[in-house]
C-alpha cells in the first residue's frame, strides 16, 4: 500500500517537475539566444555604414557595444574582414588577429551558436553584411553569461526537491495512518478465524468503518452463528443418542440384575424377564437401525438412487406390509387413487419415508379408527396425503416432531415401538427429492401429512 501510495502520489509529481525544469531551462536559454542574434544584428546594421570596421574608433559606437554587452554580463568582439580584432569590450585583444573556426565559419557563411551548459555560457556570431554586395564585411562574436539563467533553474529546482521531500514524508505519514486504518479491520477478522479454528466458538467480531469490511464481519459473523447452531445440534443429537442407546441397556440390566439376586427365581419369572429383555434388544436394534439410516440420509443427494417407478404401486405395497399392525387395532385402510403416477425418485428411501407416515397414522391412531392415504398429481409434482382419525399434535408441537427424537408423548411413543426418528428420516428423504412436507392437525381430532415432491427428479 505504502508503494501504491509513492507511485502514485510522488512518482508522477516527480517526474513533472523535472521535465518542467527542463522545459524552463531550454526556453529561457533559446530566448536568450534570439534576443542575442537580434542585438548583433542591430549592431552590425549600425557599424557597416561607418567605416568602423576599418578605422575603430567612432566613441558613440563604442559606447553602445560596451552597452550591450554589459547588458549581457559578457564580452563582445568585433572582427573585420581581415579578422583583425576592430573591438574587445574587455580591452584585452583589441588589434590582435582571431582566427577561430567560429569566425571563419561565419565569414563562409554560417552563423555559429555554441551553448556551454558547464561555462554557463553562450557564443554567437553575426557577420556584418553589405547587403548592396552581399559581403560579409566582419564578423561581431559575442560571448554571454547565462548564469542568471541556471540560478534561477537551480533555485527551482532546490524549491522543488524541498517540496517533493515533504510531499513523500506527508504520503507516508498518511499512508501509514491510512493502510493501517484499512487493514486493521481485517486484521481483526484474520485474528477472529484464528480464533475460530482454534475451537472459540462463542466469539464474533464487530467492525464499524469500511463498507467492504463490514460485509465480510456481517458474513462471518453469519457464519459463525451458523456454526454455533450446528455445533449445539450436534452436541444434542449426541447427547439425545447416548440417552436413548442408555435406556433400553438400562432396563435390561435392571431386569437382569433382579433375576440374579433371587437365588431360587421360578422358571416363568425367567421367561418373563427374558421376554421383557428381548424387547428391549428389539427396541435398541430399531434405534441403532433408524439411526443408521439417518446418518446415511444426512449425506449428500448425489447418493440418491433415482428410478422412474409407478407411485401406486410403491403406495400399495407399502399399505399391504402395514395392514397386519392395522388390523391388530381394528383401523381401517383406505386407499385413494386419482390417477396412475409415474415419478423419479429413490424407490427404497421413498418408501421407507411414506412408510413412517402411515406407520404413525396407525400407531397414534384410536380402537376403530381410520387412515387414509391418497394419490394425486399434476404436470409437475405428486401429491401424497396421509391422513387419520388419531389423536392429533397438539398446535405448539408441530413444528418440532420433524426435530431427531422428539416425541409428544414419550410414554406412547415408547409403548409402539417409536424412536422419535421416523418423521427426521420422512421430511430429509423429501428434501432430497427437492419435494416439501406439511402437517396439519387438531388434538383429539387427527392428523394429516400432506407430502409433495417433483414427478422429475431436480438434481
Ligand atoms: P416416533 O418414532 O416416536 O413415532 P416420529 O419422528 O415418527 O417418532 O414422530 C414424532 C412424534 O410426532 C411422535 O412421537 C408423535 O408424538 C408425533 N406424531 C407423529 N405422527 C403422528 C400422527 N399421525 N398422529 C399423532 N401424532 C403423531
Amino acid at each position: 500500500m505504502l508503494a501504491i501510495f509513492f507511485f502514485i502520489g510522488v512518482v508522477p509529481l516527480f517526474i513533472s517537475t523535472v521535465v518542467l525544469i527542463n522545459t524552463y531551462e531550454d526556453k529561457a536559454v533559446n530566448n536568450r539566444v534570439a534576443e542575442l542574434q537580434n542585438q548583433g544584428k542591430l549592431l552590425s546594421t549600425m557599424l557597416l555604414p561607418t567605416g568602423y570596421l576599418t578605422k575603430g574608433d567612432i566613441p558613440e559606437l563604442d559606447v553602445q557595444i560596451s552597452r550591450t554587452s554589459e547588458m549581457y554580463s559578457g564580452r563582445i568582439l568585433v572582427v573585420n574582414n581581415n579578422l583583425k580584432i576592430i573591438k574587445d569590450t574587455y580591452s584585452l585583444e583589441d588589434g590582435r588577429y582571431l582566427v577561430s573556426a567560429e569566425v571563419l565559419q561565419t565569414f563562409r557563411g554560417t552563423n555559429s551558436r555554441i551553448i556551454n551548459k558547464e561555462n554557463q555560457s553562450i557564443k554567437i556570431t553575426t557577420p556584418i553584411t553589405d547587403s548592396s554586395t552581399n559581403e560579409i564585411k566582419g564578423v561581431i562574436v559575442m560571448n554571454c553569461s547565462t548564469r542568471d539563467i541556471y540560478n534561477i533553474r537551480n533555485n527551482l529546482e532546490n524549491r522543488a526537491t524541498i517540496f517533493a521531500v515533504t510531499l513523500v514524508i506527508l504520503v507516508m505519514v498518511f499512508a501509514i495512518y491510512l493502510s493501517g486504518k484499512l487493514t486493521k479491520p481485517l486484521t481483526n477478522v484474520v485474528n477472529s478465524i484464528d480464533r475460530l479454528s482454534e475451537g472459540y466458538l462463542e466469539e464474533g467480531v464487530s467492525i464499524k468503518g469500511f463498507n467492504e469490511v463490514e460485509k465480510i464481519s456481517d458474513s462471518f459473523n453469519h457464519m459463525i452463528s451458523r456454526m454455533q447452531k450446528l455445533e449445539s445440534s450436534r452436541q444434542e443429537f449426541v447427547s439425545n443418542v447416548s440417552h436413548e442407546l442408555k435406556t433400553p441397556i438400562t432396563s435390561i440390566k435392571v431386569l437382569s440384575d433382579s433375576l440374579l439376586m433371587q437365588e431360587d427365581a421360578p422358571v416363568e419369572l425367567y421367561r418373563e424377564f427374558l421376554t421383557d429383555i428381548a424387547e428391549e434388544i428389539e427396541r435398541e436394534d430399531k434405534i441403532i437401525t433408524d439411526l443408521l439410516s439417518l446418518v446415511k440420509l444426512d449425506k449428500k443427494a448425489g447418493d440418491l438412487n433415482i428410478v422412474s417407478i409407478n407411485i401406486n404401486e410403491l403406495l400399495e405395497q407399502i399399505l399391504k406390509r402395514l395392514s397386519p399392525i392395522a388390523k391388530k387395532q381394528n383401523i381401517e385402510l383406505i386407499y385413494e387413487s386419482f390417477r396412475p403416477v409415474i415419478a423419479e425418485v429413490d424407490e427404497v428411501k421413498l418408501s421407507l419415508a411414506i412408510n413412517n407416515l402411515i406407520e404413525n397414522a396407525i400407531k397414534y391412531n384410536i380402537e376403530e379408527g381410520w387412515v387414509r392415504v391418497s394419490l394425486n398429481a399434476d404436470h409437475k409434482y405428486f401429491f401424497i396425503k396421509v391422513a387419520d382419525s388419531g389423536i392429533g399434535i397438539p398446535e405448539d408441537e408441530q413444528d418440532s416432531i420433524f426435530e431427531r427424537f422428539y416425541r409428544v408423548d414419550k410414554a406412547r411413543s415408547r409403548e409402539t415401538g417409536g424412536t422419535g426418528l421416523g418423521l427426521a428420516i420422512t421430511r430429509n428423504v423429501i428434501q432430497m427429492h427437492r419435494g416439501a412436507i406439511r402437517v396439519y392437525s387438531k388434538e383429539g381430532e387427527g392428523t394429516t401429512f400432506n407430502v409433495r415432491i417433483p414427478l422429475n427428479y431436480i438434481s
